[in-house]
């Protein structure tokens, strides 16, 4: 196929405006699936998608479209649509010329639409503004053109009505990719150049690369080499992906394909390097700027025993989600481990049970924590920790308050975008996190767009969920980063039965210290099962008790009741109750659930 009928194009939106329904008609309308009418979201194949219902990683599918009685190929990556994957819509755009912006006509614009039209904008890709859902009974089209006219300036006319559930309208936006897109740019007889955008791990061919070719072609039996290690490699098997692997025997300028070549060490693939031929060397393409994490929180195997287990599991798992950073890591109480960077909570969650479902590895994860800037004073406590400024991302390792001058917090932009029924709420709600107000803007007769300045720690871990909640789910939040800013902050440190448990330690501020200290100590009670003994549960704030529970025992054998009779129930209960142990974890000498950690500083 001529570079000139090849169109590279993604599909960006926010959660659930439809994405992976659409990609699910454009892959039966060009043939590669038989058609049905079940929604099925084929393109969503891990199985953490399938279960949470959204999108995590990007895929990708060539597709190809007579039109005007030429064949066109259409290289579609369908894209995650929560705020904590937006570095996988990065990635993918750099191998497009065009995206398609995804808008639920029942909810309008919200604040991902708003995140999304930005990052493709800014890369001066060509934007087909798409209405979807438009068979809903509540769908309001002319709203959310009005609002995508106020926010963005988008045309009316420019913008296609579609139903990705029932299909009407997904022809015509075919007809629109290939008519308003560019075809890629590319010189097909200059030397062979890919981007790598997205890689995994096969047990048998080791890593495989998916790259956007940008100029000359690449076969088999050549000889590659990464621009920036200068390794050499040669080219096992290439092919196009529909979203299976099919083989092909050459890839080309402007098309998007996987190249095996046989390499084993996870290291050596870095997204955003470029590959060239070893004997016909060129320039590098521009990469890309990956986000940075904003969430840390400590990584430890359920037994030292399963130490190796978990380090490969990690290290094959962050070979395809290439945003998460890794440290070594040790906790008194949980011994060797890693200290993992994220992009939020969700996605911490998300990477723990790709953890568990893809790789069989358990593991215990640790309070998460942001990025505080801590800085000492004394020369001798500089020269100590090796500077006067600090970054830390691990309470543990807070130092001492008698030799801290300052501390600072991360803050960022947030941009909440939700009907004006909510405002009370959601202004309560951003005043109770510590929020600023920026701006307040009508984008329509009914809806506002927010602007607050907010403390990261204050919206990592439940935020958006209470967003959620108090507006009925039609509020949408998104941020970005806007720096550090000093803060009245403390260490707070749990205590079970006069034992410290450092795992448990984190960050407040002062202002809500006994609030936040009282609601820990209620949590853990509520968390922790019963043992055979009373557990004293306190929360300390600077050697102050600011919470404080206690824990009865229990007392009966959990089949005392079923006098003697039924063995099979008996049996049955008392597997389960050791099942459930397996997931305790022995600290300080009490079992504690594998998701205390975490659970703990949920509301
Ligand atoms: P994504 O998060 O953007 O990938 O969204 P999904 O494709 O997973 O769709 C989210 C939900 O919207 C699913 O329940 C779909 O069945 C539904 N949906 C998608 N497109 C349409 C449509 O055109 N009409 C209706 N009524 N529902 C749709
Ligand atoms: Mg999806």
């Amino acid at each position: 196929i001529p570079v000139k009928n090849i169109r590279n194009f993604s599909i960006i939106a926010h959660v659930d405006h439809g994405k992976s329904t659409l990609a699910d008609r454009l892959l039966e309308i060009t043939g590669v699936l038989e058609p049905k009418t079940s929604n099925r979201q084929v393109l969503d194949r891990l199985q953490v998608e399938r279960e949470r219902g959204i999108t995590v990683k990007a895929q990708t599918a060539s597709l190809t479209y007579c039109y005007k009685g030429e064949n066109y190929l259409l290289n579609l990556i369908d894209t995650p649509g929560h705020v904590d994957f937006s570095n996988e819509v990065s990635r993918s755009l750099a191998a497009c010329q065009g995206v398609i912006l995804l808008i639920d006509s029942n909810q309008g614009v919200q604040a991902q639409t708003v995140a999304n039209f930005y990052l493709a904008f800014g890369q001066n890709l060509v934007i087909i503004p798409v209405l979807n859902k438009i068979d809903l009974k509540n769908a309001n089209p002319e709203a959310a053109i009005q609002q995508l006219n106020t926010l963005f300036g988008i045309e009316p006319k420019d913008v296609l009505k579609i139903s990705a559930k029932l299909g009407t309208g997904v022809v015509n936006l075919i007809e629109a990719i290939i008519e308003r897109l560019p075809s890629p740019p590319s010189d097909r007889d200059g030397p062979f150049r890919g981007l790598l955008f997205d890689s995994w791990y096969d047990q048998y061919r080791g890593v495989i690369g998916l790259f956007y070719i940008k100029d000359g072609k690449v076969e088999p039996g050549d000889v590659i080499k990464w621009c920036n290690t200068g390794k050499q490699y040669k080219v096992k098997t290439i092919g196009i992906l529909q979203p299976e692997e099919i083989p092909v025997t050459k890839l080309v300028g402007g098309q998007v394909g996987y190249i095996s070549c046989n390499m084993r060490s996870i290291k050596e693939a870095q997204i955003g390097d470029t590959v060239v031929l070893s004997n016909r060397p060129a320039e590098p393409l521009p990469g890309f700027k990956s986000s940075r994490p904003m969430v840390f929180a400590g990584i430890y195997p359920m037994d030292q025993s399963e130490h190796s287990v978990l380090r490969s599991a990690i290290e094959k798992l962050t070979l395809n989600d290439n945003a998460v950073t890794v440290d070594i890591d040790s906790s008194p109480a949980l011994g060797q481990g890693w200290r993992l960077g994220f992009l939020g909570l969700l996605h911490l969650e998300v990477f723990t049970q790709r953890l568990e479902q893809e790789f069989g590895a358990m593991a215990i994860v640790t309070s998460p924590s942001v990025t505080y800037k801590v800085f000492i004073h004394g020369k001798k406590n500089i020269d100590k920790y090796g500077g006067e400024e600090l970054l830390i991302s691990n309470p543990l390792q807070f130092p001492d308050v008698q030799i801290i001058r300052e501390i600072q917090e991360p803050i960022v932009l947030g941009t909440i975008i939700s009907p004006d029924l909510y405002l009370g709420s959601i202004m309560e709600l951003c005043m109770e996190h510590r929020g600023v107000q920026q701006s307040a803007t009508n984008i329509d007769d009914t809806r506002i767009l927010l602007k607050f300045l907010l403390p990261l720690n204050e919206i990592v871990i439940d935020f958006h969920d209470n967003l959620k909640s108090i507006s009925s789910g039609f509020a949408s939040f998104d941020y970005e980063e806007r720096g550090y800013v000093p803060s009245n902050l403390a260490k707070m440190s749990i205590f079970l039965n006069g034992k410290e448990v450092a795992e448990l330690s984190s960050i407040t501020h002062c202002s809500k210290a006994s609030d936040f200290g009282k609601r820990m100590c209620r949590k853990l009670l509520d968390i922790i099962p019963r043992q055979q003994f009373q557990v004293a549960i306190q929360a300390k704030v600077g050697g102050k008790i600011v919470g404080r529970e206690t824990l009865k025992p229990y007392r009966k054998d959990v089949t005392a009741k079923l006098y003697g009779g039924d063995v099979t129930r008996r049996m049955k209960l008392l597997q389960r109750q050791s099942e459930g142990k397996q997931k305790l974890k022995m600290i300080a000498n009490i079992a504690l659930p594998r998701e205390t950690f975490i659970n703990v500083l949920k509301r």
